[in-house]
């Protein structure tokens, strides 16, 4: 997974630049960088209520979550088409993304 070398956040495959600082990212962190990394990228998601549905099934599941929402960039808006406004990002603890994503695919697959 790439990584962005400033914030050491990771992000989805296929990402080549840093949505907040527009760093260059990389394919891996040093090993000390890794070690100070505390939040990690969970998922984007372009539904601001299903962020918010998250981050609270989440936070009830003892998930502390950042829920970061930014304008629609230009990038998302070409692969979500009909997609207005605003994108939200996810992002937990380093060694709770496990958990986060199992909780995060169950709520999606039962809607
Ligand atoms: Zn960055």
């Amino acid at each position: 997974m790439p990584f962005c070398p400033r914030c050491l956040y990771e992000f989805v495959e296929g990402t080549k630049k840093c949505v907040d600082c527009n760093a260059k990212l990389v394919e891996h962190l040093p090993e000390e960088k890794m070690a100070t990394v505390k939040w990690l990228f969970l998922d984007t998601l372009s539904d601001i209520v299903m962020a918010n549905m998250v981050k609270e099934a989440l936070e009830n599941n003892g998930i502390e979550t950042i829920l970061k929402t930014d304008p629609l960039h230009s990038t998302f808006s070409l692969q979500t088409t009909g997609a207005i406004g605003s994108y939200a990002r996810l992002f937990v603890p380093r060694g709770q993304k496990k958990a986060a994503l199992d909780i995060l695919k169950s709520m999606i697959e039962t809607g």
